[in-house]
């Protein structure tokens, strides 16, 4: 290989080989791109034009390991573009993003590639090969299958023209319901039909006004303007009128996606088709843990069917609080009086409020209660570093160890807003965890925030929220460190799409844990305990509407699943379709004017086709492991060892539900989900 001063490129001189980020200046990413993808590229062709016959090792294993260079630049690069950016990132990023994917393209498009890992992969049954030798086989093999590999060269055109259409298709339903939501906007200038409404606002309504150069307030279809109307105002009509244009968008107006969404599901289905699966759902689901779209029919309909009773007899109580509100009564629950009269009712119930709890909520001391926690369950100690290079001078690094004292991972902890970072919160690495020539090689993982920065008065104090977004993010993190594979692709994270949250979403429940909290939530000032009954409302809170708030996840669940799950040539009007597959979960009466397909971007523009039921489906894991802890004991290292080894170690190794299985000894129920959201009794 050729040698090159690039710093990026050449073996990182720096303890535990973290990236040398002091020494990374902008100016050496694309040169350092450009050269890595050639090392790549000149792997794989080590591999193609190897004269032996194809196995295991100089096929999949070599691919496996092919881009290593790439991977690790890619990482560095692309995790400061969120949490680091600038103007110069961003043209790099614009820059070298086609390069990237072309390179994955056409190694996608390689068929003397594809037919050496074809080969290995017909004669598997005879290799010997180990579980995870299988799925890293199995993997490859379909990166190709499911790209059309398989295909005569008239089916495979018609594969390109297929992707085409839909990337056009989903670009122009985005563009739709963007240019939808614009066009709408409401004009106020009668401040007294805001009552209600809280100052912030109405400052941002203000400001929205002055900057058209109008008069008064706007609010428009942008969450940040529309969730407050929706949620504050007091006038019905504003509300009303608001909710009906939400509905509306891209709905037999000037950006109508009627014909999109036909159009896309037809293409997705033939799509699917050409490929030998029965539907887009089929296509899909076979690379996740559901598997199938009977199961998440299933999946979908049992929640339903068991969350129904508790979610009307919630919309009756709603609709008689509404009825009987001192100020505004109304007669009948519609979908614009649903989150004001929610708000309401909750104020009236719980009375509990973000600045009563932060001061049991420093950052440090929440931090150092997740390393306590990850310290009891798998033996994790966490040991500040200040020496290794970090991209800004807030983020703070640790040497993380394992119970024998062996070094675990590198960990990197992201926590304030400032300009050039994202919003949000993400897990995220800088190396992932793989073994060679018997030697274990360490990820770097990082986790990066957006809290309340410190003053120079005050420590930086969490609202409860965040405080479950911190132990979202370490859940992931965990999965990270703990990662114990052999093949960089399997580990980790690197898991089917609808397990990667049970990780993360387990974590948060220790949140909500008196044994938990009284190790961490500890007045600032006070060093006082949180109280009892502050962990009791946080908990009632969690679920407050949880009935209605699941018949809402599975109605969306459920219309995507119709979309992808079934030949669409069946569906004629959309409208009509979509109310038939509302009809087992509205409460609210039907507004006819309204109509969700056509604005759903997570499935017609994003990538949760046939996904959506995944919100749910984690949440019945999380909970469903959960209960395992609860009954053993929330720190009981039985519990947490079995956790680690078969699910937290194990990353994308073998089927999840295998593994699931092996954790918890019987696959996931959804008792734990309906009793923990207070739906059935205990
Ligand atoms: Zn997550």
């Amino acid at each position: 290989m050729k040698t090159s001063d690039n710093p990026l490129l050449q073996q990182f001189n720096t303890p535990f080989n973290t990236a040398p980020f002091s020494i990374i200046t902008e100016d050496l990413y694309e040169d350092a791109f450009a050269k890595a993808i050639k090392i790549a590229q000149e792997e794989i062709t080590l591999i193609t034009s190897n004269k032996e016959e194809p196995s295991f090792e100089n096929t999949i294993e070599a691919l496996d390991k092919a881009g290593e260079k790439l991977g690790r630049i890619s990482s560095i690069f692309f995790n400061l573009n969120s949490a680091e950016t600038n103007d110069e990132i961003q043209r790099i990023a614009r820059e070298v993003s086609p390069q990237l994917s072309k390179f994955s393209n056409d190694v996608t498009l390689n068929l003397d590639l594809f037919e050496r890992v074809k080969h290995v992969y017909n004669k598997r049954d005879q290799l010997d090969l180990n579980p995870e030798q299988l799925t890293l086989l199995d993997k490859k093999y379909k990166r190709f299958s499911r790209n059309g590999a398989l295909l005569d060269d008239k089916q495979k055109e018609r594969l390109r023209e297929i992707d085409t259409q839909l990337a056009q298709l989903s670009l122009q339903f985005g563009e739709n319901v963007l240019a939808a939501t614009n066009a709408f906007e409401m004009h106020i200038t009668d401040e007294s039909k805001l009552s209600g409404l809280p100052e912030s606002a109405l400052e941002a309504a203000k400001e929205a006004a002055t900057s058209r150069d109008k008069e008064g307030y706007i609010f428009t279809l942008d969450y940040p303007s529309y969730i407050p109307l929706m949620t504050y105002a007091d006038d019905r009509e504003l509300r009303k009128e608001m909710s009906l244009a939400f509905g509306s968008r891209a709905f037999k107006d000037d950006h109508d996606n009627q014909k999109n969404v036909l159009q896309i599901a037809q293409l997705r289905f033939e799509r699917a088709q050409l490929l030998g699966y029965d539907s887009h759902a089929h296509f899909i689901l076979e690379e996740r843990m559901a598997g199938s779209p009977e199961q998440v029919n299933d999946f979908l309909n049992e929640l339903l069917e068991k969350a129904q009773p508790a979610a009307q007899s919630e919309f009756d109580e709603l609709q008689r609080f509404a009825q009987n509100h001192k100020d505004f009564p109304i007669d009948q629950l519609q979908k614009w009086d649903s989150a004001y009269y929610s708000e309401k009712l909750k104020q009236q119930r719980f009375e509990l409020d973000d600045e009563l709890l932060k001061p049991y909520f420093k950052l440090e001391n929440v931090i150092n209660g997740a390393f306590e926690i990850a310290n009891k369950l798998f033996g994790l100690t966490f040991k500040k570093n200040t020496e290794i290079d970090s991209y800004h001078k807030d983020v703070m690094i640790y040497e993380v160890y394992n119970e024998d004292k062996s070094l675990n991972s590198i960990f990197y902890a992201d926590f304030f807003p400032r300009k050039g970072k994202r919003n949000g919160a993400w897990m995220t690495s800088f190396k992932s965890q793989w073994k060679e020539d018997g030697h274990d090689s360490r990820p770097h993982v990082s986790i990066v925030c957006n809290f309340t920065k410190p003053t120079s008065t005050k420590p930086s104090l969490l609202t409860f929220n965040e405080v479950t977004t911190l132990f979202h993010e370490f859940g992931h993190a965990l999965h990270g460190m703990l990662a114990n594979t052999t093949y960089r692709s399997l580990s980790g994270t690197s898991v089917h799409w609808d397990f990667v949250e049970l990780p993360s979403q387990v974590l948060e429940n220790w949140c909500y844990e008196k044994e938990a909290l009284e190790l961490f939530a500890r007045h600032f000032e006070t060093n006082e305990v949180i109280p009892q009954e502050y962990i009791e409302k946080i908990k009632a809170a969690a679920t407050f509407l949880e009935g209605m708030q699941t018949m809402r996840q599975l109605s969306f669940g459920l219309l995507d699943i119709s979309w992808h799950g079934i030949d669409p040539s069946q569906i004629e009007d959309v409208k009509d379709h979509e109310r038939t597959t509302f009809e087992k979960t509205d409460l609210y009466p039907d507004v006819p004017s309204s109509c969700m397909s056509t604005a759903f971007s997570h499935i017609f523009q994003g990538g949760y086709s046939a996904g959506y039921y995944s919100y749910k489906w984690a949440e019945v894991l999380d909970a469903d492991a959960f209960e395992f802890f609860k009954q053993k004991g929330i720190f009981n290292r039985e519990v947490a060892d079995l956790f680690k080894d078969n699910v937290l170690s194990m990353g994308g190794t073998e089927d999840p539900m295998e593994l699931y299985v092996r954790f918890r000894g019987s696959k996931p129920k959804t008792d734990a989900l309906l009793k923990r959201a207070g739906l059935i009794k205990t």
